[in-house]
Formats: C-alpha cells, sequence, structure tokens
C-alpha cells in the first residue's frame, strides 16, 4: 500500500511538469503513476538515450514560441536548445500516381515553428531527471479511483498484474479527459454531465500514425526542395523534414490513411508503400532508409479508445477540470492538455494545464484540506 497526499495519474508532459511544479513548492508528499514502462505519454523521441545521430519525434515535434511563450520559458527554464523547422526550398504535390508530383514555393509558418534538439523528448526526459526518481512509478495502470470519504484510494495494476494501492487526499488526473473517462472506474460515478463532457473530448492526434525516415543526407535539399509534401495519393498526406542539426537527415509524415484500415493492414507493408512514396516524391536515393519508425498512436492504449478511431478537425472547447460539486469537486483535478482552456491539445496546453491545476490545488482556500 503506498500512501502519499497527492497522486498523479499519467506521466506524459503534464504529469511530469505537476510533478517539479509540485517540488519547486517544497511539496515531495506525492506518487506519479504511469501506464506504460517508459515517460512522455505522447511525446516520443528514438532512439530512447540521447544520440548524436539526433532523435526522431514518433510523437509531438513542434512548438510556436511567438504565441507559446509559457511553454518557450519551460524550454529555456530547463536548459534545452531549440531550432527552426526547416522550410527552405519548394513543396511537392502529389495529385495522382500517373503524373510526377507538381513543384510550388514552399511557404514558412505564420508564425515560427520550432523543434527542440534533441527531440521533443528531451524536454521531458529534462524534466524526469530533476524529479525525485523513487516517486515515479511506471508499468502501473490506473483501473479505479474510489472515495473512500477520509481519503481516495487509487487502484491499479503493475506489469505483472499485481494490486497496486494508493491512499491518497487529491488526485491530479494527466490522462486525456476521455481516455480517463472510458477506462478509469470512478466510484462513486463522476456526475453524467462531467462525464458525458470528458468522453467527448476528442483526443488531440490520437487517430493518427506517424512514419519516420533516416538518411545519411539531406539529399532532397540539393534538388531544391524543403521536404515538405502534401498528397492525396498517400498512404501518407503530409511530409516534412525532420532532419536532426548535426545529426541525421530524415523525412516524416503523417498517414491519410484511416485507422480502420491500417489497422488490417500488416506493418511491413505500410513501411513498404511510405517508402514507395518517398521515391516517387524525392527520388531513388529515398530507397535505403538507415532507419525507419512508424507509430500508429490510434492503436495505443494508452492514448486512444475506440472513439478515437476518427480524425477530429477541433480542439476541445473549454472543460470543467473538476466536478461542480459532490466527492470528486476540487479532490479530482484534470490536468492533461486537453484542459488547457488556452492550449487544448497540444504540448503548450500540457503545460499550461498542470501549471492552473498545481495552482488550484495549492490556492490558500484550499489549504485547509490540502495542507492539514
Ligand atoms: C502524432 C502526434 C503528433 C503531435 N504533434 C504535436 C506537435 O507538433 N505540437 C504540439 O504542440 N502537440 C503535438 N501533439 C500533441 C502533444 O503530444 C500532446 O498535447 C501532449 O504530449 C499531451 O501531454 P499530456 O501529458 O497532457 O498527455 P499524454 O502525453 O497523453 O500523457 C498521458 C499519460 O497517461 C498515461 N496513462 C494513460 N492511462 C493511464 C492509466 N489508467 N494509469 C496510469 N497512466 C495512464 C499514458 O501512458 C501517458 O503517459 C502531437 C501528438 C501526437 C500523437
Amino acid at each position: 500500500m503506498l500512501s502519499a497526499r497527492i497522486a498523479i495519474i499519467g506521466g506524459g508532459l503534464s504529469g511530469l511538469y505537476a510533478a517539479a511544479l509540485l517540488e519547486a513548492r517544497g511539496i515531495q508528499d506525492y506518487v506519479l503513476l504511469e501506464a506504460r514502462d517508459t515517460f512522455g505519454g505522447r511525446i516520443v523521441s528514438v532512439p530512447e538515450a540521447a544520440s548524436a545521430a539526433g532523435r526522431f519525434d514518433l510523437g509531438a515535434t513542434w512548438f510556436w514560441p511567438e504565441i507559446q511563450p509559457s511553454l518557450l520559458r519551460v524550454v529555456e527554464e530547463f536548459g534545452l536548445a531549440t531550432f527552426a523547422q526547416h522550410e527552405t526550398g519548394d513543396m511537392l504535390i502529389e495529385r495522382s500516381r500517373v503524373h510526377s508530383p507538381s513543384r510550388v514555393d514552399g511557404y514558412a509558418s505564420m508564425s515560427t515553428t520550432r523543434r527542440i534538439a534533441g527531440g521533443m523528448g528531451a524536454l521531458t526526459d529534462a524534466i524526469r531527471y530533476r524529479l525525485s526518481a523513487q516517486k515515479l512509478v511506471s508499468g502501473c495502470q490506473v483501473r479505479r479511483v474510489r472515495d473512500l470519504g477520509e481519503c481516495i484510494e487509487v487502484e491499479a495494476d503493475d506489469r505483472r498484474g499485481r494490486a497496486v494501492t494508493c491512499r491518497v487526499a487529491h488526485v491530479l488526473l494527466a490522462v486525456p479527459p476521455r481516455l480517463a473517462a472510458h477506462t478509469i472506474d470512478f466510484t462513486p460515478a463522476l456526475p453524467d454531465d462531467l462525464a458525458t463532457q470528458w468522453k467527448s473530448c476528442a483526443t488531440w492526434m490520437a487517430p493518427h500514425a506517424k512514419y519516420v525516415a533516416v538518411f545519411d543526407e539531406p539529399f532532397w535539399r540539393e534538388q531544391g526542395l524543403s521536404g515538405e509534401a502534401r498528397s492525396s495519393v498517400g498512404p501518407m498526406a503530409e511530409i516534412h523534414d525532420a532532419s536532426a542539426p548535426g545529426g541525421r537527415a530524415a523525412l516524416f509524415g503523417f498517414l491519410g490513411v484511416p485507422a480502420a484500415v491500417r489497422i488490417q493492414v500488416p506493418e511491413a507493408v505500410l513501411l513498404g508503400h511510405c517508402r514507395a512514396q518517398l521515391v516517387r516524391l524525392f527520388g531513388d536515393r529515398a530507397q535505403s532508409p538507415l532507419a525507419e519508425f512508424l507509430k500508429d498512436w490510434a492503436g495505443d492504449p494508452h492514448t486512444a479508445v475506440a472513439a478515437d478511431q476518427t480524425p477530429d478537425v477541433h480542439h476541445a472547447a473549454s472543460l470543467s477540470r473538476t466536478a461542480l460539486s459532490g466527492v470528486w469537486r476540487d479532490r479530482l483535478i484534470g490536468i492533461a492538455s486537453e484542459w488547457s482552456p488556452e492550449f487544448s491539445g497540444y504540448v503548450a496546453g500540457a503545460v499550461d494545464a498542470a501549471r492552473r491545476g498545481v495552482e488550484e490545488l495549492t490556492a490558500p482556500d484550499m489549504a485547509g484540506s490540502f495542507f492539514h
């Protein structure tokens, strides 16, 4: 039986950053429970360890410091270097399999798109390394959150299926709202309107899959191409340069094939189609990548549920972080990115929602329940 004042459920960016904010306030009495064997959630950079060849993002890649200055401050606070997304050169448009792709002027994003050196995973790694390692429990999937009156009992399974129980006063829920409402049993049940709201909130990017191909050289740049492409042929609908400055070159693409179709196709076949598309667009040198990665988020039970198999282009409208009344009010606070009123679904949203949740939890009017 574990015991702490606060349980953070989920070890993606929002959960890790909430832990960092608690520790920065001198609050050590928490435990963070993460279902996967690794931390980072929708942020995954490969290879796992820092590498001179660079790391390549299978989840989040970009941020926009001009409109997300608070995320930039966090990136700087953790001493991370950033660089601009490579956008120089022409873009390719692939309209049909029988005609060559057309070449159009590339366009720079209105707001500068930046990446983090070492991949977005460098951010979650940097935060995690600053935390007390013994408070972070991976391979621990929360199944049930139960009100016992004087405390909340969090029940989880470890990676061998053994029960792990934790008694706490407060829960910071760093799991996307839809996933939490579908996969965690709350006793008593969440108020109906809250459960409905959380279930109908699409988990940003959960329906998507990303392909990355790593090369020795960014050979497309020699042809005056930016590496960017749009395609109505597929399997990738949108392709970008993913090269790591000073490291290997790379291209990545979002698959346009729906999740329901992808699941029926063996991974090796999908990889072959992605490679063939890169050859059609960028030439024979794309035929032999040094490494290839495919991550299908729609098939990952720690991100997506059945309702996420269909893309939803809308970011969540303002969501309630906690119940308006009843036993869960202020004792269960949602802090995953989707709960951010400003940047719902984005990396910046994870930081924003975590900060709001920790501020609420430690606000003076909560002191009676929190610090007693
Ligand atoms: C393919 C893709 C591309 C993206 N690109 C960008 C981008 O370029 N820019 C951008 O700003 N955003 C992007 N995003 C979104 C960004 O990744 C997310 O907004 C951000 O990572 C969310 O962090 P989070 O901690 O709120 O949630 P998550 O990262 O989803 O973390 C939730 C954590 O909870 C864990 N968990 C789930 N259930 C349980 C349970 N029952 N018990 C314990 N733990 C549990 C999960 O394993 C996970 O680690 C992208 C996402 C994807 C998938």
